[in-house]
This record gives structure tokens, sequence and C-alpha cells, in this order.
């Protein structure tokens, strides 16, 4: 299976989402196609939960793939929803896994907010068809049970029951008319800020990396993320960002003396198109996988 001549030897692709959270390939699945791509390592970063983690290294050790243990914890600063990675934490951390516990009751909160509002706008759809539907993805991973409570259940859940019910035609479509931050059904809950979800990453023993700046359109918060904050790197080269941010961010983790990093943020593929980048299309050198999993 290992391909030495792949343009991916050598590379790792440090952002991957799984059935875990809104991915849509299971564990296994996610490394089978990095092996098939000639991937040497990913890292398994799903929002608020490692529950993917474990079967992806079980699969990791099978096919010769290196796998990162990872997350990437939802946050909130003035309004705006700020992501952070965390690498190499102890899975068995047992504060950490309370502190992502609560994190995705935070979640279900606001979820059931969301459908309270498309309810009263006349669609009737559930909680439970919102839950059918992540479990649906995952019937035969270890994350399988429907009633998993370290499964993060999240908006494009929600987004796929509105498509499959014929009140939108794509997941895009559902963001825009009704999901997105402002949309007609929108809710946000109390987030933890950046600065503590980087406090939780360290607590654990991980190295913790802004996702994808380029999104926040903010650099001074990005700045005193590093500064004040702390965090460990900056993920420059994300599905979402031109050459000028690749730039811009790989200089500024110069000027910090922070770690560079690079991931697809894959998702899986869909009829519509995959939302953020295919797996493999953003990575980062090997060599990097060390100083992560050093803490
Ligand atoms: P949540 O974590 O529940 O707040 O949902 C956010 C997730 O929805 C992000 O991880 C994105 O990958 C996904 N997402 C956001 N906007 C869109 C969109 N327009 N189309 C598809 N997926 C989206
Ligand atoms: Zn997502
Ligand atoms: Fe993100
Ligand atoms: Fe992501």
């Amino acid at each position: 299976m290992e391909q030495l001549n792949s343009k991916l030897h050598n590379r790792a692709d440090l952002h991957v989402h799984t059935t875990a959270s809104d991915g849509l390939l299971q564990p296994a699945q996610v490394v089978q196609l990095a092996s098939r791509l000639g991937l040497s390592a990913i890292a398994i970063t799903d929002h608020d939960t490692t529950a993917g983690v474990a079967e992806a290294q079980e699969e990791g050790n099978r096919l010769g793939i290196r796998i990162v243990p990872g997350v990437e914890i939802s946050t909130a600063i003035n309004g705006s929803e700020i992501h952070i990675l965390g690498y190499g934490i102890k899975l068995e951390d047992a504060v950490l896994q309370s502190r992502l516990q609560e994190q995705r009751n935070a979640r279900s909160k606001r979820n059931e907010i969301i459908i309270g509002n498309l309810n009263k706008m006349g669609i009737a759809i559930t909680l439970e068809d919102v839950h059918m539907e992540a479990a649906n993805a995952d019937h035969d991973s270890q994350t399988g049970s429907k009633d998993d409570k370290r499964k993060s259940i999240g908006r494009p859940h929600i987004a796929a029951v509105l498509v499959k019910r014929g009140i939108v035609k794509t997941i895009r479509e559902a963001f825009d008319e009704y999901l997105a931050a402002g949309a007609a059904a929108y809710a946000a809950v109390p987030r933890i800020t950046p600065f503590e979800a980087i406090d939780w990453i360290r607590d654990a023993g991980g190295v913790s990396v802004i996702a994808h700046p380029g999104l926040y359109h903010n650099d001074r918060l990005v700045e005193e993320l590093l500064q004040k904050g702390g965090a460990l790197g900056i993920e420059a080269y994300h599905s979402d960002h031109d050459t000028e941010a690749e730039r811009r961010y790989s200089q500024l983790a110069q000027v910090y003396n922070v770690l560079i990093t690079g991931g697809s943020d894959y998702h899986g593929e869909r009829a519509e198109g995959s939302y953020h980048g295919a797996l493999g299309s953003k990575s980062a050198d090997i060599a990097i996988v060390e100083k992560l999993m050093q803490g």
C-alpha cells in the first residue's frame, strides 16, 4: 500500500474530520483514503471530541500511517467564532474529557434552539431526526451508536436533514437560508474563549494551533492569542486560505517563533462538492509531527 513515489510521501494533513463529528467518512475509512493517497500522517481533529482517534490509530497501525491525536475546539470572543486545534493531547485525561463533554452539551443546547426556530417557521424536524442522521453515517464504526455521548452533533447534520426533507436542495443552501450566523434559524449559546481553549490543551499535555486564521478577519486577535494566550502554532496552510494568507500567516508564525502547520479540513465529498478541501490538498512536512507530539 505504501506509495513512496507519491507527492504526499512525508506529508501530514493536520486537519481532518470524521463521523465522530461532521465528517462523512468513518475514522478507519479516512485512514484508508489517506493511505491510498500516500500521505505519511494525518491528524484527526473532530469538533469538540476525540471519539474518532482510537479507531483511526488502530487502522493507522495496520496500514503504516501515523495518526496524530487531535481536537478542534469551538470558542467565541466578541461574537465571532474561533476554532483552536489541539494536538498530542492525552486522550485519557479526565479533565479534558469532561471539558469536551461540556462543549458538546453547549452544542446540544444550541441545536435544540435551532430546531425550535425551524419548527416555529413551520419546518417540522426533530432532534431525533438529527441524531439519526449523525448515527447513520457511522453504523459500523466504534462511534456508531446514536446515543454515543462522545459524538459531536452540529449544524451540518441539521442541514443534511433539511436536504433529505426537500426543504432545501443543498447543504450550502441550508446554511445560507437557515443555519449560518445571522441566517433565519441561527442561534448561539455561551462558549468558552479561545484563550481558555489554549489553556485546556496545555493542561492536557497538548500543543495548541490557531485554526484557519484567515477566516476571522482579525489579525489583532490572532497576535493576542500568540502573545498573551500562548498559542504554539498557526495553521497557515488551509483550504480556505489563498497564497497571500499562507504567506502572511507563515510570516506571523516566524515573528512569534511558533509552528507553521497545514491541513485540508477534510469533511468528505458530497454530490454538491466538498465544503473545505480534499484530503491531502493542504499539508505540512512530516517533521512537524514530532513537535506536535512533544507537548
Ligand atoms: P457547528 O460546528 O455545528 O457550529 O457547524 C459548523 C460546521 O459547519 C463547520 O465545521 C463547517 O465545516 C460546516 N459548514 C459551515 N458552513 C457551511 C456551508 N456553507 N456548507 C457546508 N458546511 C458548512
Ligand atoms: Zn466541521
Ligand atoms: Fe474549523
Ligand atoms: Fe475543521
